[in-house]
């Protein structure tokens, strides 16, 4: 058997075409579990927010948390999905020690959010372009515990002496997003799975319903990548890369699972269905659990809960309360805003769309606005290693600053430094102008008295300068 040689990324694109599909799970920021009172925070002592329902104690019954469902058909209407009006919770059986009941309540064939799709675009030489990607589902489920192997070196079940288990996260909401197969995208098919990913997250955090922290693991996303060679009739096997946890693994699982299957094609080898694991530290996956023999999770439907059966007028009440949405909310600041498409990507990758709006609200120039939050924020938010909208100064504190520079009272250059002494915590903007004495002076009574204490305390300098001969000589090159 001919030995898999992995080819560069150009080369497979060359013979291959890749078809992709996303699976993503957010973490709902309901106050109580999915089916039960406990709270939800984050960080709470191991399993002090437990309770028989989630600890599945024998006869404790489960009763669904009405806002997690009310977040699933925002989600789904934000989608542009259609809302079953009637559905079963389903359990899916299976044994893992996080997993306190032995099986984890799901939706299977009978999801509440079905058929939408969310457009995304990408960069391209070209210009941007959009691609539709269509949304198979959205469903509810549940989360399950977080076990810590202790003893070992790496954190990692192997070589530990024993394990942990905390059940604090165990039945915490989630919702799950499944696309439909996304194909046509050549070679943007990474960039394609990260705007997407960007675009779903930009979507939830506008609903309120999520953090969506990836680094947190409020949102996780499992990568399917097949490929096939350009022009068959049918797609090739797939593989599927789980909790994949930042936007950039996204684009590097999806590039680097692309160049190895072409890899094992090229040899005359087959594609084995499987899940893998994204590492991080090696920009690629390895092989996890072989999904040849389809596990058989016995799903049935749970009897322990009514079936969720949202009237229309519930579902129009909270088709009312979706907010603008960030493609819609994209279109109106770049006409508003009169924004080239690289300004708009650039307000777009720095995250920074709400803070200028806020910022115009309280009165600054877009343009003005802009600036400060793209150039010298970015630059400070970046060096700290935060997210923008972390940093501790807010939108009125920079359109203030903005006012000031705009009514002569700062230049630019004192208004970083007002912006940095904000930002270090010494107060509003005038309060910092005041204490570091930062007021640009153009009152010329106090100007000149400014000069006549500076002759004096030089006087050496100041001769000097009287003895000057001035103009000076024309120097002999001087064009006459
Ligand atoms: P599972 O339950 O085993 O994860 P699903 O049917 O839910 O399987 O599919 C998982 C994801 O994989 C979906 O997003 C789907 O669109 C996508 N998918 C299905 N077939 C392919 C394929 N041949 N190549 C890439 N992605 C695929
Ligand atoms: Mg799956
Ligand atoms: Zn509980």
């Amino acid at each position: 058997m001919a030995h898999a040689v992995t080819p560069s990324f150009e080369q497979a694109l060359n013979t291959y075409e890749p078809v992709l599909g996303l699976e993503t799970h957010i973490e709902l920021g309901t106050a109580s579990k999915m089916f039960c009172p406990c709270p939800t925070a984050f960080g709470a002592e191991p399993n002090t927010q437990v309770c028989p329902v989630c600890l599945a104690f024998p006869g404790s019954l489960p009763v669904v948390n009405e806002k997690a469902v009310e977040g699933a058909i925002r989600l789904g209407l934000a989608l542009d999905c259609s809302i079953a009006p009637w559905g079963r919770f389903a359990r899916k059986n299976y044994f893992y020690p996080d997993m306190p009941k032995n099986y984890q309540i799901s939706q299977y064939d009978e999801p509440i959010c079905v058929d939408g799709h969310l457009d995304v675009t990408v960069d391209t030489p070209e210009g941007p372009r959009v691609f539709r990607v269509e949304i198979e589902r959205v469903h509810m489920e549940e989360d399950t515990g977080k076990s810590s192997h202790v003893g070992g070196s790496t954190g990692r079940i192997h070589g530990a002496s024993h394990s942990n288990v905390d059940y604090n996260r165990a039945g915490i909401p989630l919702l799950e997003i499944v696309t439909k197969p996304i194909t046509g995208t050549g070679e943007l098919a990474p960039l394609v799975a990260r705007a997407y990913a960007a675009e779903l997250r930009d979507l939830v955090r506008s609903l309120g319903i999520s953090d969506v922290r990836m680094e947190e693991g409020s949102m996780r996303c499992d990568v399917n990548v097949s490929i096939n060679e350009r022009g068959a009739d049918e797609w090739g096997t797939r593989s599927e890369t789980k909790n994949v946890n930042s936007l950039r693994s996204v684009e590097r699982a999806v590039r680097s699972e692309i160049e190895r299957q072409a890899g094992v094609l090229d040899a005359g080898e087959r594609v084995v269905q499987e899940t893998r694991h994204f590492q991080e530290h090696l920009g690629r996956s390895t092989s996890g659990r072989s999904k040849e023999e389809a596990q058989d999770y016995r799903y049935f439907p749970d009897p322990d809960l009514v079936p969720v059966a949202p009237s229309e007028a519930w579902i129009e009440e909270l088709r009312a309360t979706l907010p603008e949405l960030p493609a819609a909310q994209r279109a109106r600041v770049t006409a508003e805003w009169n924004l080239s498409d690289t300004e708009l990507r650039d307000l777009v990758n720095a995250d920074a769309i709400g803070l200028v709006e806020a910022t115009v609200t309280e009165g600054a120039p877009s343009a003005e606005a802009r600036k400060l939050w793209l150039n010298e924020l970015s630059r400070r938010a970046t060096e700290q290693e935060v997210e923008l909208s972390s940093l501790p100064i807010t939108p009125a504190q920079v359109a203030r600053v903005i006012a000031l520079v705009a009514e002569g009272t700062l230049t630019n250059k004192l208004a970083r430094q007002v912006v940095e002494g904000v930002l270090a915590g010494e107060g509003e903007p005038d309060a910092v102008v005041e204490s570091r004495g930062l007021k640009v002076v153009s009152d010329d009574g106090a100007l000149g008295a400014a000069v006549d204490e500076a002759i004096a305390n030089n006087a050496d300098a100041a001769d000097k300068v009287r003895g000057a001969r001035w103009p000076p000589p024309v120097p002999w090159w001087a064009p006459s």
